[in-house]
């Protein structure tokens, strides 16, 4: 694949034939001709080095601004052309560029880039030569909506610029509208172009100028893999009987851990092992096709070599669906791949679906299946947790078992050489055992499909998801400002937000926001809160935390905070976050929640805080927030802080679906995700 950078002439010319506005320009070879361009256009003029290879011409003393004169352009080319062989001996010189000087105005900057995964992406913010100090951008996936463009506008921290800002005249919000949905135009319907800035254009009360463009184009153009994908039946996750190959008796090998977890099956359970007649207290058969019943499920643990004749011989029995826990296939390189490629056509021969290689496979739990060798299998619950890292599950699943959550799932993708996440997220989307959806995600490779699926899944079922890879070490060195203002992460942010997928950085994070969103009541209707609590400390945090994370604490009206004067001590501090203080007893707050669910359309979410206390047990506050939940549509949100002495209240609200977060900060953060996805809001602690 070749890229080249197209001059700024050229990147003027496309511009222009998309009515973006750039200066008039003539190309200059000598000082003479310079001069005699300079005079014709009027001065003052620009005079620019014609030098493809460097992102920033002005760092080589290739830029030269106010030229306001005959004698002054001819003295500027040879300036520019001594400056631009002071800084590249080698530099191979087309030119200079004389163009007409464009009043100073709002520097903005326009860019866009391809993903390898999202496809075409746009970006927009404060623009010139300080971008990458000030960061000031949004982005979004193409094809964008005018509606998302003027969200892009309001989105960035310098809008108030564009607004009008201290006395300053509002600028021409119109006509940016215009130039960043020709600019999209301009980019969907270039194939070849991959990459481009328009930095700065330059933003005035009426009109805009665009006074720099580079536009990098490829003579190849890459497709996102679009693979065939006939759809995976939901019983081939429901197997009546497994089979499991390289089946172990000893019990340091990955055959016997795996049989080991599969023993509490309650269908059958075929051991496969062609040197034992017993494995494990199971009669063993020498190779699957001995088996005398069907098989719908074989879990395979031989060596890599043998891989493919083992699912050769499955596919030659019929089984559906194979699960190759094996390693050593693409992760390896190409050997690796040439040998996955292999099992792969062998199994789509006989229509044989495979999960893996390298992975852990599927536990289900309400089905006794758990085909892994962790260490211990976790409870059934509602979480579906899908995941392409192997030692992240055997993590989760273990903390699990010390925290009390269930799953409905537990899927380990490894390779993905043919199911993968789109299929694991069809399969819980249907699975009604799942509420809530997380995802551990590395890489996805077809992006826009992956959009398009889990935009539908979320319409019923909360999906979560953390995203590894979010620093910027090791990432390519970037060959535009908008190569290194947006990187691979934010594209993938974008992506979740557009698609309804809730993002977070932590496990914890993911198990909270899952098991807030698993209750029927599902999402917050708004953003505006009310906090109740006892403890004036927690008062106050919430305050700090709320603003943080962007959550909205609201004002009560004046009537409201009458009603509750009524019966609240003189001294209450008579706004929200309402501290009902420390000797509030289970009454205080009852007729306090009763007040609150009278005036339900005031508020979407109540923070309710406890801590541990004499006065009010934990039992008698979880007894009050389940009977203030029973009184409202609106989403409760449970924090009981302390150690143990709480864990009768927590358990109480967790049967009933209401997770009881135990970290004040994290309650807050949780819930700003899930609002940064519903409503993208903006808050320092989110970035
Ligand atoms: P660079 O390659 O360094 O980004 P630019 O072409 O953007 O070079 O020029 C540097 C700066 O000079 C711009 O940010 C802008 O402020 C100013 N400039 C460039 N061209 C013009 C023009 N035609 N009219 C007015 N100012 C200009
Ligand atoms: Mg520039």
């Amino acid at each position: 694949m070749t890229q080249k950078m197209l001059s700024e002439a050229e990147g003027y010319d496309i511009l222009r034939k998309y009515e973006i506005p750039v200066p008039e320009y003539q190309i200059v070879k000598n000082g003479e001709d310079a001069a005699f361009a300079a005079e014709k256009m009027g001065c003052p003029v620009v005079m620019k080095i014609i030098y493809p290879q460097i992102v920033h011409k002005s760092d080589a003393g290739g830029v030269m601004v106010g030229i306001g004169s005959r004698k002054a352009a001819l003295g500027a080319f040879t300036k520019i052309i001594d400056n631009a062989k002071n800084y590249n001996a080698e530099a191979q010189i087309d030119g200079v560029m004389v163009e007409q000087q464009a009043d100073p105005g709002l520097e903005l900057i326009i860019g866009g880039r391809t993903d390898p995964a999202f496809g075409k992406v746009i970006t927009f913010g404060m623009g010139g030569t300080m971008v990458e100090l000030m960061k000031d951008v949004t982005l979004r996936i193409l094809p964008v909506t005018e509606s998302e463009i003027r969200q892009m506008i309001h989105e960035i921290n310098a809008y108030p610029l564009i607004a009008g800002y201290r006395g300053s005249k509002p600028r021409d919000e119109e006509t940016l509208v215009k130039i960043i949905t020709n600019v999209c135009r301009f980019f969907m319907e270039n194939e070849h172009i991959i990459e481009f800035d328009i930095n700065p254009l330059r933003l005035y009360e009426s009109g805009a100028c665009a006074v720099d463009a580079r536009v990098i184009v490829t003579d190849v153009i890459q497709k996102a893999e679009q693979k065939e994908r006939p759809q995976v039946p939901i019983e081939y996750f429901t197997p009546r009987s497994i089979a499991v190959i390289g089946a172990s008796q000893d019990s340091s090998k990955m055959g016997y851990a795996v049989m080991h977890n599969l023993l509490h099956f309650p269908g059958q359970l075929y051991p496969v092992n062609n040197k034992r007649a017993e494995i494990q207290g199971l009669k063993a058969y020498p190779t699957i096709t001995a088996i005398p019943a069907p098989v719908d499920l074989a879990v395979i643990t031989v060596p890599a070599i043998n891989v493919p004749s083992v699912v050769e011989e499955c596919g030659a029995k019929g089984v559906p669906m194979v699960i190759i826990i094996t390693a050593g296939f693409k992760e390896m390189g190409h050997e690796g791949k040439a040998l996955e490629d292999r099992v792969v056509a062998i199994a789509r021969g006989h229509g044989t679906r495979i999960i893996g290689p390298n992975c852990l496979g599927i536990i289900v739990p309400p089905r006794g299946i758990d085909t892994t060798y962790v260490h211990q299998s976790p409870k059934p619950g509602n979480i579906a947790f899908i995941s392409q890292s192997g030692a992240i599950i055997n993590t989760v699943v273990d903390w699990s078992l010390a925290k009390n959550i269930g799953f409905s799932n537990v899927i380990s993708v490894g390779n993905q050489c043919d199911l993968d996440f789109l299929d694991y997220l069809r399969y819980v989307e249907k699975d009604p055992k799942t509420k809530a959806i997380i995802m551990y995600i590395e890489q996805i490779t077809d992006g826009k499909t992956f959009m398009e699926v889990v935009a539908e899944v979320a319409k019923s079922k909360p999906v979560i998801a953390i995203k590894a890879g979010s620093s910027r070490r090791g990432q390519a060195a970037a060959s535009s400002h908008t190569g290194s203002l947006s990187g691979s992460y934010d594209v993938y942010m974008e992506a979740f937000r557009k698609s309804g997928v809730i993002a977070v950085h932590t496990l914890t994070g993911a198990f909270l926001a899952a098991q807030v969103l698993a209750h029927p009541k599902r999402y917050p209707k708004g953003k505006r809160a009310v906090v109740i609590t006892n403890a004036g400390g927690f008062a106050v945090l919430s305050s700090d935390y709320a603003e943080r994370y962007g959550i909205e604490i609201v004002d009560l009206p004046a009537a409201v905070i009458d009603e509750l004067n009524e019966f609240l001590p003189e001294f209450w501090n008579k706004g929200n976050p309402l501290d009902l203080l420390g000797d509030a007893t289970e009454k205080r707050f009852e007729k306090t929640f009763e007040i609150l669910a009278k005036h339900g359309d005031l508020w979407d979410m109540a923070f309710i805080i406890g801590f541990p206390n004499l006065v009010l047990s934990s039992e008698q506050m979880a007894k009050q927030i389940l009977k203030f939940s029973e009184r409202t549509e609106n989403r409760l949100i449970a924090t009981l802080l302390g150690g143990d002495s709480m864990n009768v209240g927590r358990e109480m609200l967790k049967e009933h679906g209401i997770p009881s977060f135990d970290e004040l900060d994290f309650t807050y953060r949780v819930m700003g995700r899930v609002l940064w996805q519903m409503y993208r809001v903006k808050a320092p602690g989110l970035l």
